[in-house]
């Protein structure tokens, strides 16, 4: 499998839409890996995760057809992760198809209400579909089985974190979320696997310690590597990324990031590093 991180920041983007600290004004003066867009991510051109206001900008960015995408993963309705808006240039006159196909859309009971009300209820002509998810359960999305767990993050976005499945190779790409919910390690004692790739939320870098709910430091990644390879979900042969990065956390700069979380054994990401497994 391919997966392609198309963007790699939390809500704000780095620099973040309107600031002048520090990370922002770095990252506008060096540009290259500095620089991230909003998380989304695609999978050997035909599975995207979530579905965010960068999406055009990385299509163009990348030369994606958006026309191979039939099948679309929402981890939760934050606007850093779902723009549901966007969606209705898929519909008749908006688009216009050589031939007919369907995009299904897939998330909590959150996402599918907020993509109704986008769309005002109106998934007419095949070209939009919703599937709800429920967690715990794998459910076939397209070649791939797709297992919704549980994310401690914004109860009211209706959070998911995937476990993604193809060819006999798993990704966990775990964002927004706390540290793991007991559920989560309950759920990898009771079904282990191996995982190929684990990607985890690191919005907020460095900083010592957290001091809120909803997303992780590096500290916290360490953690759930350590526990993921303690229960043989993971070895030296997976591979662990740091992702999501908000300008707030401490030593977020790339150049910084990337030299402490490979002394862990993380890669860190950029907009537009693919990954193949
Ligand atoms: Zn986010
Ligand atoms: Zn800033
Ligand atoms: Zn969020």
């Amino acid at each position: 499998m391919k997966f392609h991180f198309l963007g790699t920041a939390a809500a704000e983007g780095i620099p973040a839409l309107f600031c002048e600290c520090a990370v922002c004004k770095e990252a506008r003066e060096k540009g290259g890996r500095h620089i991230r867009t909003r998380s989304q991510a695609l999978i050997d051109d035909d599975l995207l995760i979530d579905f965010n206001a960068d999406s055009y900008m990385h299509f163009l960015r990348y030369g994606i057809d958006a026309m191979k995408i039939r099948h679309c993963l929402i981890t939760h309705n934050h606007s850093d992760h779902f723009y549901p808006e966007d969606l209705v240039m898929r519909l008749p006159d908006y688009a216009n198809f050589e031939h007919e196909s369907t995009l299904t859309v897939y998330g909590s009971d959150v996402v599918g209400k907020a993509m109704s009300r986008a769309l005002y209820e109106d998934r007419a002509f095949h070209r939009l579909d919703f599937k709800k998810l429920k967690a715990y359960e794998t459910s076939a999305v397209g070649d791939y089985a797709v297992t919704p767990l549980t994310a401690i993050h914004g109860p009211h976005t209706g959070p998911f974190i995937y476990l993604i499945e193809k060819d006999g190779k798993s990704i966990l790409y775990a964002h927004d979320t706390h540290f793991l919910d007991e559920s989560v390690w309950k759920f990898f004692e009771e079904h282990p696997r191996h995982l190929d790739l684990i990607s985890l939320d690191c919005t907020s870098a460095n900083v010592p310690e957290m001091t809120y709910i909803g997303h992780m430091n590096l500290n916290d990644n360490i953690k759930v590597k350590e526990r993921l390879c303690a229960l043989g979900c993971a070895d030296e042969k997976s591979i662990f990324v740091c992702n999501h990065f908000s300008h707030n956390g401490d030593d977020v700069s790339y150049d910084t990031f990337c030299v402490l979380a490979e002394q862990h054994g993380f890669l860190t990401s950029y907009d537009g590093i693919e990954i193949e497994l």
